[in-house]
């Protein structure tokens, strides 16, 4: 929790102290990007966006983005990112995957305090567009409950396919979950190795052309992390403007997935192990 912070010189004398941090308005760039409007999205039937594949729904003005990014979380880079995007006080959706979401719960919290907004990428990332019906949904259901598990929060309904590949029968399984999918209109090309420079290129002439979009990135690569600042920085000089996603509903997970995370997460049950690990370990003075 941050105390809101009324008076300019309360924040000076505040950012003087050690520990302490100020508040959110005062910690922004004074070119921050910011959040210009914030959508709900009702996700009742599973509807699709991102005009590479989905084109029923366009909710965008021009000059209006949407930032998104894949396949984290990890520590480094997620962390990264994280500080740019606080740096502008702007607000993006995350679409982890599910195997390192429990793996690293608490870069996902993170990014969930951060206020952005969390859907899920399937479990193991594997290319849905090729899996049998039972392994599609398999990977989207135990997805949604280790990113909801790693993230100890509600998380939103909305689902991105690994490569972009999606299923008749899986996009029939999301709708029936009123989960919505989210391709992309602008995609950065991130995952191909290149210099942060060239990133912010492709987007900004891509940008151009379109005028706005739903801008796909990798929270995992280092050329983003390093790419960000610049980008954001430079679509604010542009007036292009953020629009945040936020669902109308959090997602409803499926108890056996979680189940199945749960066991995952803490191993098979032996003797005592429903004793508190402090009864059970403890630090003892050094010899
Ligand atoms: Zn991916």
């Amino acid at each position: 929790m941050r105390a809101r912070i009324a008076s300019g010189v309360l924040a000076a004398a505040i950012a003087l102290l050690p520990g302490l941090k100020p508040a959110d308005a005062a910690s922004c760039r004074p070119d921050a990007l910011g959040v210009a409007r914030t959508v709900e999205i009702d996700t009742t039937g599973g509807p699709g966006f991102g005009f590479e594949h989905y084109k029923a729904h366009d909710f965008l003005a021009m000059k209006e983005v949407v930032l998104t990014f894949d396949d984290g979380p990890l520590p480094s880079h997620t962390r990264t990112i994280l500080k740019a995007l606080a740096d502008h006080c702007t607000k993006a959706t995350f679409f982890p995957v599910g195997k390192l979401s429990v793996g690293y719960p608490e870069v996902l919290r993170e990014v969930a305090a951060g206020g952005h907004t969390i859907g899920a990428h399937t479990f193991s990332h594997i290319d849905l567009g090729k899996a049998a019906p039972d392994k599609a949904k398999d990977e989207i259901e135990r997805g949604f409950s280790a990113v909801r598990r790693g993230a100890g929060t509600a998380t939103a309904p909305f689902f991105r396919y690994p490569f972009l590949r999606d299923s008749k029968d899986s996009i029939a399984h999301l709708g029936g979950r009123n989960i919505a999918i989210f391709s992309t209109d602008i995609d950065s090309f991130d995952f191909k190795v290149q210099a942060p420079e060239n990133i912010v290129k492709t987007v900004m002439s891509k940008l151009e052309k379109r005028g706005k979009g739903i801008v796909l990135m990798h929270d995992i690569q280092p050329s983003t992390a390093k790419a960000l600042p610049m980008l954001l920085t430079e679509l604010k000089a542009k007036g292009y403007k953020v629009v945040h996603m936020r669902p109308k509903d959090a997602v409803k997970t499926l108890a056996e997935f979680d189940a199945l995370i749960e066991k995952d997460v803490k191993g098979l049950p032996s003797a005592g192990s429903e004793k508190p690990t402090a009864s059970v370990v403890k630090t003892i003075p050094n010899n």
